[in-house]
């Protein structure tokens, strides 16, 4: 289970119902480039530690490359291409002018101390700072990367640069040239998507079950938006273990606990279940929030789910997406379904360079201005073609593409 096969195969699948222009598809067939480098940081304890890290610029046809730095000790060059391209493909879906992009760093980051993780932060955007930049390619957090990262990381690229510079990485703290609505905004983008097919299927969200894969930025905040609208979240899991209580849990104190205790494991009254349990629930909403290849064609014949929200990028493998549309299982892909953290960003990008910020009303009308007509035009495709909801966002995202890259041919 190679991310990056998985990617190509998804833009095979949709290229040739299109008959996608060859050209274009050998563009996107490979990164425009890729960026490694070792990444020396004086530990704690006085050793020296090298840690790899990549950056790969998968595609600029309609704009500087974006997208986020993942710190996980699985990382690996396959994936930081894989989750590149998906960049490359949700900015066309959400109709932002920016390409795709992505890095990493192969470290367990919660095995580092503040001052190590900050050493790691600045050495990555120090290794990387000639092609990093605001006009070029822009950072932002994903897996284990966080707000307070990446303003260490915009603090190094102004320093190197001898300006402020803030515009070079997205994600940042509100004190230093963050945006309001960004930490929410992942969660917030699958939440309105959500709504709306709920809303098509004339279903009510007090009656919905629902489980969430992993609680970190995306899965926590979609845990609490949901619990606040009424849904009953009965199943949670993060990398420690998978809980479940069938009353659905209270999301507020959920997340107290995970604060304190670091894991949603011991939360008090909950039942532990396996992995395969937790994907064979009687639920009506499964919500993967964590990383790829999650759902296979090992356990996508027991999902009772009938709509997936994918806030994980790559959670679901094609041999499981095919399972899943033979069962009707409704399957908001990724690139549509956590598109709103790359829309926010870009807003952010916005009000940096132009130095004027806007209200939380502001981002938030903007952000579903952005993701329900990327519904609507997807839902049309789906329809048009008779697909799946991936391969459609995969044609709605490869139209504006090739328009891009023929434009300049
Ligand atoms: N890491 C997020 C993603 O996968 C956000 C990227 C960004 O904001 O540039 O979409």
């Amino acid at each position: 289970m190679n991310a990056y096969d998985n990617a190509l195969r998804q833009l095979e699948k949709a290229a040739k119902l299109i008959k996608l222009d060859k050209e274009v598809v050998a563009r996107l067939s490979a990164p425009e480039k890729v960026a490694m480098a070792s990444l020396p940081v004086k530990m704690d304890d006085g050793s020296l530690q090298i840690f790899q890290g990549y950056r790969v610029q998968y595609n600029s046809a309609r704009g500087p490359y974006k997208g986020g730095i993942r710190f996980h000790p699985q990382v690996d060059l396959d994936e930081v291409k894989a989750l590149a391209f998906w960049m490359a493909i949700k900015c066309a879906v959400v109709d932002i002018p920016m390409g795709g992009g992505k890095g990493g760093v192969v470290v367990n980051p919660k095995s580092l101390s503040q001052s190590e993780l900050e050493k790691l932060a600045r050495t990555w955007i120090r290794s990387f700072r000639d092609i990093v930049g605001p006009e070029k390619d822009i950072p932002a957090p994903d897996v284990y990367t966080n707000p307070q990262i990446m303003a260490w990381m915009a603090d190094e690229y102004s320093q190197l640069v001898g300006k402020p510079s803030l515009g070079v990485v997205t994600g940042k703290p509100l004190e230093f040239g963050g945006s309001k609505g960004r930490e929410s905004a992942t969660a917030m983008g699958g939440f309105y998507i959500l709504q709306e097919a709920v809303k098509e299927q004339n279903l009510e969200p007090k009656k919905l079950k629902v489980a969430i894969q992993g609680f970190g930025n995306a899965g926590s905040i979609m845990a609490k938006l949901l619990y606040d609208a009424g849904y009953k979240v009965v199943a949670l899991a993060d990398s420690k273990g998978m809980i479940y209580n069938s009353r659905g849990f209270n999301i507020d104190k959920v997340i107290e606990h995970k604060r304190t205790k670091k894991s949603i494991r011991t939360f008090p009254g909950a039942k532990k279940i396996t992995t395969e349990e937790f994907f064979a629930l009687k639920i009506d909403v499964l919500v993967p929030a964590a990383l790829e290849n999650q759902i296979t064609k090992d356990n996508a014949e027991d999902i009772q789910a009938g709509i997936i929200v994918e806030l994980a990028n790559g959670p679901t493998t094609p041999e499981a997406d095919d399972i899943l549309y033979e069962n009707k299982v409704v399957v908001i892909p990724d690139v549509l379904a956590n598109a709103g953290g790359v829309t926010v960003s870009y807003f952010e990008w916005l009000q940096n360079t132009s130095h004027n910020y806007w209200s939380e009303e502001e981002v938030d009308k903007e952000l579903r201005e952005r993701m329900i007509p990327a519904w609507q035009a997807i839902s049309q495709a789906a329809e048009e073609y008779k697909i799946d909801l991936r391969t459609a966002a995969f044609i709605v995202a490869l139209d504006r593409l090739a328009k891009a890259i023929k434009i300049k041919n």
